[in-house]
């Protein structure tokens, strides 16, 4: 007997059988094809592109510039429109959040990729 039958793709549940040549899952009535099953991430193909404010693509070690002020926690000055950042690099950052980066006397942060422009 071979037992070894793909885990639900939806629920991810180890109780499915075959059944009429589909994949069933009993937990969540999900049926697939079992040549596609667990292949959930096609979809996500390609790199993703970040755009900065004027819509050219950035990449890695870019240098930008920050086109508006923006407020630093703990800072009273936060950083000012037109501060350059060198060396940049591109993150899956939470809420927007797509640039990580060292500003010279804040230190290390993440901003938008809509706050700055390539320099
Ligand atoms: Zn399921």
């Amino acid at each position: 007997m071979s037992d070894n039958l793909p885990a639900c793709p939806s629920c991810s549940s180890e109780y499915t059988y075959e059944m009429n040549g589909l994949m069933v899952c009993p937990e969540c009535a999900h049926e697939w094809m079992p040549s596609e099953g667990g292949a959930g991430q096609a979809a996500d193909s390609g790199e993703r592109v970040i755009r900065d404010s004027v819509g050219n693509v950035l990449s890695d070690g870019d240098t930008v510039t920050v086109v508006k002020a923006l407020k630093v926690k703990g800072s009273v000055s936060g950083i000012k429109a037109g501060t350059k950042v060198r060396n940049i690099r591109l993150v899956d950052g939470v809420d927007g959040h797509d640039i990580d980066c060292r500003i010279e006397g804040f230190g290390a942060m993440q901003l938008k990729s809509s706050v700055v422009k390539k320099a």
